[in-house]
């Protein structure tokens, strides 16, 4: 019997060895290495259209939130796709512009953009800054000024909405660092629309991440129609909405609902409230690519206990930090599964650390040199990974059919060094 996997339908058990698409991955492990990142093209391609076709025959703009997944490739499959980006740096920027990405189509949040980002942006020309305070909406229309451009901006509203997730990816609380508070939206409206070189064009905000429900959203969407309503008073007219991101998906037993659903509510609910004629932005980032990505280890040494049984493997937090700092669950499977006994194991990494862990208390069948698949690796998982212990990263590919990619170089140890000295 082949292990549960709830991800992509892109990963699947052929003759009890898992599969990416037409790739067999313990071929993969053996090819490249590991720890390695395998994604899938197709999953990365349905999970985009899903959104599209959501707002098929709408003014629409799908912008990948580019921190989930900053590969080039990824941002090229989706960039051919027709999709905008959600950046949150220069890096980022560049990162679109690099793998053939729109910049009329990127969309530019964060709460701490810098003089030089602002800059840069504007003269790629971007579609919209997220302006998150008061200070940033200055600094924008002082740059925009100087360079002799107009700057699109939208208010990014912090609608002090509870989206029901994981505190360390809720953002629209009151006490979240993140956009304009709700009660002073009005007045840097106000504001912007009487700059010289902004052109306001709209308002959105972004509650949060891996949220399950469509309540939050329909919360939050009705708070910034309020606002919208309240500046046509003004003879202040917006052109465009910004639902953000923050779509669930399934790791274990969750059940978000699906992007057609959440894209139809909010549809409806904008359509009843007179908001038909606004281009709907939305900012997907986890739910296009979370599950079109696995992280391929090595079980290196088993080591039973008397309390507990550790499989260490050769992947770490520094590869995947998201059991770590968010206490995620990640399903945990075989790529080729034995029939032995199983065993309850821990799974960790060899970094010093006792929060290395990626997975706890698994019932697997293992044996020394076994290649596990921890699935749902696409999003936040690579992106945030680091070099802690001097590890070198891990490579990454992304399977087309039949056909294995690789996107990014497994890092050498040379590498790591190589921009530091020692003193003269
Ligand atoms: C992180 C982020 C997103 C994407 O969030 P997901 O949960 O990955 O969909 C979208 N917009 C903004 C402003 C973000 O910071």
């Amino acid at each position: 019997m082949s292990p549960a996997l709830p991800a992509s339908e892109e990963f699947s058990y052929r003759n009890h060895r898992l599969h990416c698409e037409d790739v067999a991955l313990d071929e993969l492990a053996t090819r490249f290495g590991t720890p390695l990142y395998v994604y899938s093209r197709h999953a990365i391609e349905a999970a985009y259209n899903a959104y599209a076709s959501a707002l098929d025959g709408r003014p629409a703009l799908i912008c990948y939130a580019v921190k989930a997944n900053s590969n080039l490739a990824v941002l090229d499959v989706l960039a051919r796709l027709g999709a905008g980006f959600d950046i949150v740096s220069g890096g980022e920027l560049a990162r679109v512009l690099a793998a053939g990405g729109d910049a009329n189509k990127v969309v530019f949040s964060g709460v701490g953009k810098s003089e030089a980002e602002i800059v840069t942006a504007l003269k790629a020309g971007i579609a919209c800054f997220n302006v998150e305070s008061n200070s940033e909406l200055d600094r924008i229309d002082a740059a925009a000024q100087k360079l002799n451009l107009r700057a699109r901006v939208s208010l990014r509203v912090n609608p002090d909405i509870d989206a029901r997730t994981h505190p360390h990816i809720s953002t629209g609380l009151k006490n979240n660092k993140f956009g304009v508070a709700y009660a002073d939206t009005l007045a840097l409206c106000r504001r912007a629309a009487a700059k010289p070189a902004i052109d306001l064009l709209g308002l959105g905000c972004h509650i949060g991440s891996q949220i399950t429900e469509i309540a939050p959203y329909i919360e939050a969407v009705d708070r910034i129609i309020d606002l919208i309503d309240a500046l046509v008073r003004e003879k202040i007219e917006l052109r465009h909405i910004d639902l953000g991101g923050g779509l669930g998906i399934r790791y274990r037993d969750e059940l978000p609902p699906l992007v057609s659903d959440l894209v139809s509510a909010l549809l409806a609910r904008l359509d009843a409230r007179g908001q038909r004629d606004k281009t709907v932005v939305v900012e997907p980032g986890r739910s296009i690519v979370g599950n079109a990505g696995v992280l391929l280890t090595r079980v290196e040494y088993l080591k039973p206990g008397d309390s507990k049984n550790f499989a260490i493997v050769d992947a770490a937090m520094n590869d995947l930090i998201r059991p770590a700092m968010y206490d995620a669950w990640m399903n945990v499977v075989p790529v080729v599964p034995r029939s032995l006994e199983r065993r309850v194991y821990d799974i960790v990494g060899p970094v010093c650390e006792s929060a290395d862990w990626l997975a706890r208390d698994r019932a697997l069948a293992l044996e020394p040199g076994d290649i596990l698949a921890i699935a749902g690796a696409g999003a936040y998982s690579m992106a945030m990974s680091s070099n802690y212990n001097a590890r070198p990263r891990p490579a990454e590919v992304m399977i087309d059919r039949t056909h294995a990619h690789c996107v990014r170089s497994r890092e050498t140890v040379e590498e790591l060094f190589a921009t530091e000295s020692c003193l003269p």
